[in-house]
């Protein structure tokens, strides 16, 4: 087969992805699971690996897995164990790190994401498992140190024995752009889910990447690299879109590609060889003495699926083909998993989607902003908002009220109907009540009338706006605008 341009290659990716799982304490241990802190604070014996200490595993981590797994219709099979992946780092008291082989705690499942267009993808998943994280090295002093630039290093076991989850991907993915999106429906499932805070920025969610290349149309894997060090998803896209053709460069330049690991320089733009990769029999796994096998529940797996949130993708399915909404806006609520549920709730109080979407990302969204209150957390509650959308469907206030009550709601919360029954708020809409308001204004305006009958067809503007004045706002606006030009027509 001749390959001859860049389009004749398609990328083959898969993605590891590390995340870190929000519990009160650690992994195998009770030192607390924060971030940040003085370095070597949140230490004992058991996450510094000293003589002696044994390790209790963290039944609420276990849990979060079992969710995560079964939101993405993994198998969570009966045993499970966990295995000593052994090597050596000084971010690694133990010299081994506790993980899991080949009895991870959940199995397969799918992914599915969506693209920025709205094209929907899947991605499976191989499996995801169970390990502690390592604690964290810094580089520091000037000199001639084997990393450039340093000649000391300082180690942080705050973060040892964290428990963190790794999911790893099947090689489904063949663009920047798809890695992107699943990163994303990671991210936003896991914030749905509430297993983790995944901030990218505070490293608990980091991944790598597989990366390959074959003639478009064969069904063999070419020789992969994996790249590390991405710390965000404009990273991820970045290395991955420089490594497809630096991979290209090396093939149609007559050469092959080495299987290693490669890092991503962000100033450079690039990634660079960093080792050859390490085979997992390199790890020597065997099974953790110290920890016995686990069979697993089915009653708490039912459990966990029982209460399993709306996940992100099924609610883009169905706000997009059901509700009809936009890809924007349905990525945006599908990211915001409290303001969603609350979309949710006012549209199963009875209001039309599109109704419900206007008064959610568009006046309650602004006034969340301004006062730093989430949607969800405010006075507002989604059946006052159902009603005042009710109000304003019937024609009953008109849309400048609604906008008052809704601040009123937001200020002090009860019933939309309460305040508009309790004010006189409804809309004026009798035609002999508002020809009063429309005679008054007529009267007090004699040059916007002349200019009008000029031939000002935009003075009609600022005569409804002085009627709606009169009226307290509260007559019905169509009605106004109808009976001035009557009465201006043929006064
Ligand atoms: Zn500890």
């Amino acid at each position: 087969m001749s390959v001859t341009s860049k389009t004749d290659y398609e990328a083959v990716i898969g993605i590891e992805c590390h995340v870190e799982l929000k519990t009160a304490s650690k992994m195998f241990c009770g030192c607390p699971n924060e971030f940040g802190g003085e370095p070597n604070t949140k230490v004992c014996p058991v996450c510094l690996a000293l003589p002696g200490s044994l390790p209790v595993p963290n039944q609420k981590a276990i849990e979060l897995m079992i969710t995560a797994g079964l939101a993405f219709g993994a198998e969570i099979p009966l045993h499970s164990k966990f295995d000593r992946k052994n090597y050596f780092y000084p971010d690694m008291p133990k010299n081994y790190q506790i993980s899991q082989y080949d009895m991870p705690f959940t199995v397969g499942g799918v992914v599915h994401y969506w693209l920025p267009d709205g094209t929907k993808k899947s991605c499976r998943l191989t499996r995801i498992h169970l390990e502690e994280d390592t604690g964290k090295s810094t580089h520091a002093g000037s000199g001639d140190g084997r990393i450039a630039g340093s000649t000391y290093s300082l180690v942080d076991f705050n973060r040892a024995g964290v428990p963190l989850m790794e999911c790893v991907s099947e090689p489904d993915i063949r663009s920047a752009d798809e890695a992107v999106g699943y990163l994303e429906a990671l991210k936003r499932t896991f914030v749905e889910l509430g297993v983790s805070d995944v901030k990218m920025e505070e490293g608990s969610l980091r991944c790598d990447a597989n990366v390959s290349i074959r003639p478009r149309g064969t069904t063999a894997f070419g020789t992969k690299t994996e790249i590390k060090n991405m710390n965000s998803f404009r990273s991820v896209h970045r290395a991955i879109e420089s490594e497809i053709e630096r991979q290209i460069a090396v093939l149609e330049g007559g050469g092959r590609i080495v299987q290693e690991t490669r890092g991503w320089d962000e100033l450079a733009g690039e990634t660079h060889s960093m080792r050859s990769k390490e085979q997992a029999h390199d790890y020597r796994y065997f099974p953790d003495p110290d920890l016995v096998p686990f069979e697993i529940d089915r009653a708490l797996v039912q459990r966990l699926s029982a209460a399993m949130p709306p996940l992100p993708f099924e609610r883009f399915v169905r706000y997009t083909e059901s509700y009809g909404i936009g890809i924007a806006q349905s990525t945006q609520l599908a990211d915001n998993p409290s303001l969603a549920g609350y979309f949710d709730r006012v549209v199963a109080a009875g209001s039309a989607p599109q109704a419900a979407l206007n008064f959610v990302l568009g006046d309650l969204s602004r006034l969340a902003n301004e006062s730093g209150v989430a949607v969800a957390d405010g006075k507002v509650s989604a059946a006052a908002l159902a009603e005042l959308i009710a109000l304003t469907e019937t024609k009953t206030i008109n849309s400048k009220i609604a906008k008052d009550v809704l601040v009123r709601l937001w200020e002090g919360g009860g019933s939309a109907k309460a305040i508009v029954e309790g004010e006189g708020l409804a809309q004026v809409s009798d035609p002999g009540a508002v020809a009063t308001f429309v005679d008054d204004v007529l009267a007090a305006n004699a040059e916007s009338v002349a200019s009008f009958l000029a031939g000002k067809e935009n003075v009609l503007k600022f005569l409804v706006g002085q009627v709606m004045k009169a009226s307290r706002g509260k007559a019905n606006p169509q009605l106004v605008e109808q009976l001035l030009r009557e009465k201006l027509i043929a006064p």
